[in-house]
């Protein structure tokens, strides 16, 4: 992507009165924050802001300013004058939406996420890229627009959800000065980490009690892998949002280098992976099984019945040399 489209971009959405804002389908904490905070930074721009989502929110995401204006039509093609998705690498993820959605001219995508597959008219994608929160918060400054409170607060969610808490490999001294021009708009650290990570319900909490008791750990304790069935979902009532994090736990074994969880969820297996460091890249695992997502965070879906043990034993046969002698 070169400054040149960049700079298209920028006049476009500046021209623009109407815009269609979209992001992938099972929203995390980076899509609904760029989404939501470019959607601020827009309307206080003085334009027509349509949030399009077709999903409900996950609860976990209610806390964040104007998640209950998201609309579950696409809009139509005379009502926008540009539609901006963010976060999504594959045009797949935009959801049932999708074709009447890149109708819309231009269609701009905004991502960071590595192996993005390109769609639409116009992109400006930075694989390796923390979050494209933060991608969000340097189109703000080349657009010359005001970041209000309300923003701040949904690009810092943003970060923090993408980074694992200014963890992860792709943080960068960059990541740290956004971040901190944001909270420099009075965004309280520990009121967004409280809102994302200690907000736990009690079936949430036995859900992570039950899958945690699946764990299974190969490769001289390299490879870890947890699962979800839909048994453990309707015993504890969680929701199937509940999972979200429930990686990390493996991923937080010393030795571990490649993490998996597989879960069973709306008749499909989706399973997320998670690595350490340069050695193990996940997103060539997930691209096999017509996933995606990065080197250290990728995930695939099964949808053709199988079932969650056949997934766990195609999984386990490419992630156990992925972790051999590393
Ligand atoms: P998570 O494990 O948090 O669901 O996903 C981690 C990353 O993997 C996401 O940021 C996304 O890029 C990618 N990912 C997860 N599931 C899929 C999928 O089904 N298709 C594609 N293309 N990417 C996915
Ligand atoms: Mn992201």
């Amino acid at each position: 992507m070169t400054a040149g489209n960049l700079s298209e971009i920028v006049k476009i959405i500046r021209a623009a009165r109407r815009v269609v804002l979209v992001t992938h389908t099972f929203p995390d904490g980076d899509a609904l924050g760029s989404q939501l905070g470019l959607g601020h930074i827009l309307q206080d721009m003085g334009k027509e802001v349509i949030l399009y989502g077709e999903e409900p929110i996950s609860y976990l995401y209610e806390f964040l300013p104007c998640c209950a204006r998201m609309v579950k039509e696409p809009p139509r093609l005379e009502v926008v004058d540009c539609a901006i998705s963010l976060d999504c690498g594959d045009r797949f993820r935009l959801g049932k939406g999708e074709e009447q959605l890149l109708k819309i001219k231009p269609f701009i995508a905004i991502d960071h996420h590595a192996g993005h597959q390109d769609f639409g008219d116009l992109r400006w994608v930075v694989e390796g890229r923390a979050s494209t929160g933060d991608m969000v918060y340097d189109l703000s400054q080349l657009l010359g627009a005001e970041v209000s409170y309300e923003a701040a607060y949904c690009l810092y969610t943003a970060i923090v959800s993408d980074t694992g808490s200014f963890k992860y490999a792709s943080t960068t001294a960059d990541t740290f000065r956004i971040a901190g021009a944001l909270l420099a708009k009075g965004v309280k650290p520990a009121e967004v980490s409280g809102k994302l990570f200690d907000n736990f319900t009690e079936s949430r909490l036995q859900l992570l009690q039950v899958v945690l008791s699946t764990l299974e750990i190969y490769g001289d304790g390299r490879l870890a892998i947890i699962s979800a069935t839909k048994k453990m979902f309707d015993l504890t009532g969680a929701d199937k949002a509940d999972t979200e994090t429930f990686i990390n736990y493996p991923r937080s074994l010393a030795k571990v280098r490649v993490a998996a969880l597989i879960k069973e969820i709306d008749g499909a297996i989706g399973v997320s992976m998670r690595s350490k460091g340069d050695d193990c890249d996940v997103a060539v695992v997930a691209r096999k099984f017509n996933g995606g997502g990065h080197r250290n965070a990728a995930g695939c879906k099964f949808r053709d019945g199988e079932t969650l043990h056949e997934v766990r034993d195609l999984i386990f046969a490419e992630l156990l040399p992925l972790v051999h002698d590393k």
